[in-house]
């Protein structure tokens, strides 16, 4: 092992301990164990119409989350660096579903759209209520961002549910830690800034112990 080698290992890993000290929650979510170097050294296992499905909507879901922070880091980034920091996570939470899409040889829903555009009515639906939501005040963009959040935690452990293919399941492990850290991000910069924010898809009691627990590394 070379000194250059072991600089740029510790320069990467303290900008991630960074990244994780500000509350931005960025690339360390998306972790070695599911990254896309690992994910490929996993079997390739026949696909059900119900993994179909979840990696279609998946891909979609993580593209929201995405496209609605950046519309709130164009608005609110100027007060706040969560939103910028967050649309990083996001990009690479979208591009690892892609991956997978493509494993399997799938056509991918995104293709060229631009944001805030989506195949999926509902998530585009959903889309210009959250935008039109989080544009009404800081406080209430910071509520968007814990409760886009929440939904996706709950929608990963619903498909979760429904997927048994292990290079999906550690893809899919590894959103829901990002969507964890995200949400510890969101709710801090919420109360700091002076907010609240109830539970609408998670009980008060899972919603406490997410946010009141550390930053997790994979
Ligand atoms: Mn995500
Ligand atoms: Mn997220």
């Amino acid at each position: 092992m070379n000194h250059p080698t072991i600089t740029r290992f510790s320069a990467i890993f303290l900008a991630s301990l960074a990244l994780v000290a500000c509350g931005g929650g960025t690339d360390e979510d998306l972790d070695k164990r599911g990254s896309p170097t690992s994910v490929n050294t996993l079997p390739m296992e026949a696909l059900s119409q119900a993994e179909t499905d979840s990696l279609l909507y998946m891909r979609e879901e993580e593209k929201l989350a995405g496209d609605v922070y950046t519309r709130m880091d164009a608005l609110w980034g100027g007060s706040v660096p969560v939103f910028g920091n967050i649309t990083h996570s996001e990009a690479s939470h979208t591009e690892a579903v892609r991956q997978l899409l493509q494993r399997y040889g799938l056509p991918d829903p995104v293709a060229d759209n631009a944001v805030g555009v989506f195949r999926n009515p509902d998530l585009q639906a959903l889309y210009h209520q959250l935008v039109a939501d989080g544009s009404v005040s800081l406080i209430a963009a910071l509520q968007v961002g814990d409760r886009i959040e929440e939904l996706d935690m709950l929608d990963i452990n619903t498909h979760l549910a429904r997927v048994d293919n292990q290079d999906i399941r550690v893809v899919y492990e590894s959103l829901l830690r990002g969507s964890r850290n995200h949400l510890r991000a969101y709710h801090q910069t919420l109360l700091k800034q002076g907010g609240s924010y109830t539970p609408q898809y998670l009980s008060q009691a899972e919603f406490d112990a997410i946010v009141n627990s550390a930053m997790e590394r994979g």
